[in-house]
């Protein structure tokens, strides 16, 4: 990393920055000199984000599963700051725990809507300030993008999506000047990821069929720094904490071995027909 103040001038657009990971990028974001731009959900969530960032941020309400919505909250940080540099597509939802066969149709397309349409819409809205600027996509994307997605589904095909997305804008960006990079976490302290241990099955499956060394969690702090790295070194993709980059550059070879382990392993057949059985909609 350079200097104290390495983003003196920048503008950060961030969505889901009222919180967890995305709040953390703004707090970092604003100690080296970047003014911010906080979309979340809720009134009282994003103020809450915007008084403890300061003066350097404003607060914009977006559910950015609606396109209106996040162009809108554009046009408010131009308005406000002058211009976007970074664009950081964080909002994310956790998905429902259920197989493909019991899973509410409508909830398993929220996690689309928001996880992957929701990064699709806020690149598109923030197309033209980034190409001026010579600036910054920053697509959160997750391991569940190229590890087995069993009882995760929606949110394992929204990921490999973002990634998907994101190796294309890079592509088509760094010609123009501009760039994108794609951040995989593996768990990152966040209650996106106390909410989803709380669920007997998912504590189930971590502690029964998942080897300890990829159930680590670490600091959101290091996350955030990863998010503030990629918007200073534009590297193609960020990978934290280290132990996912081995498993993402051995995935051609590490993937069909666990998807073969997860389809033989009687423990995992045993979870997922409880996950089944606690839905009552398994026939
Ligand atoms: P979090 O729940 O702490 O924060 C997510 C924020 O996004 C919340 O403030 C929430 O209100 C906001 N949000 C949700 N839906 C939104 C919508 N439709 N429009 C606008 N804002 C919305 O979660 P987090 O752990 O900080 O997750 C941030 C991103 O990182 C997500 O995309 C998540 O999938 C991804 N990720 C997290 C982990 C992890 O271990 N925590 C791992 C891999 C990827």
């Amino acid at each position: 990393m350079t200097g104290a103040r390495a983003l003196e001038g920048q503008v950060f657009f961030i969505t889901g920055g009222a919180a967890g990971i995305g709040l953390e990028t703004a707090l970092q974001a604003q100690a080296l000199g970047a003014k911010v731009a906080i979309c979340d959900l809720d009134r009282d969530a994003v103020d809450r984000a915007v008084h403890a960032v300061g003066p350097d941020a404003a607060g914009f309400v977006v559910d950015v599963a609606e396109f209106d919505q996040v162009r809108a909250a554009f046009d408010g940080a131009i308005e406000r700051f002058g211009r976007v540099d970074v664009v950081v597509a964080n909002a994310g939802i956790g998905p429902p725990i259920e197989t493909v066969l019991t899973v509410d149709p409508e909830a398993w397309d929220r996690v689309l809507a928001v996880n992957l349409f929701g990064v699709f819409n806020t690149v598109r809205a923030g197309m033209e300030q980034v190409v001026a600027n010579h600036g910054q996509f920053i697509l959160v994307s997750s391991s569940y993008a190229f590890m087995n997605g069993v009882l995760n589904s929606s949110y394992a095909t929204a990921k490999a999506g973002v990634e998907a997305l994101g190796r294309s804008l890079r592509a088509e960006l760094e010609p123009r000047g501009a760039s994108a990079t794609v951040a995989y976490f593996g768990w990152i302290k966040t209650a996106l990821v106390r909410d989803a241990f709380e669920d007997p099955v998912v504590d189930r499956f971590r502690k029964e069929a998942v080897p300890t060394f990829l159930t680590r969690q670490i600091p959101v702090s290091r996350a955030g720094r990863a998010l503030i790295e990629a918007a200073i070194k534009r590297p193609p993709r960020v990978i934290v904490p280290f132990e996912w980059k081995a498993l993402f550059f051995l995935r051609g070879l590490i993937g069909p071995l666990v998807d073969r382990r997860f389809e033989a392993d009687p423990q995992v057949a045993e979870i997922v027909r409880e996950a089944e059985a606690r839905t009552g909609r398994n026939g």
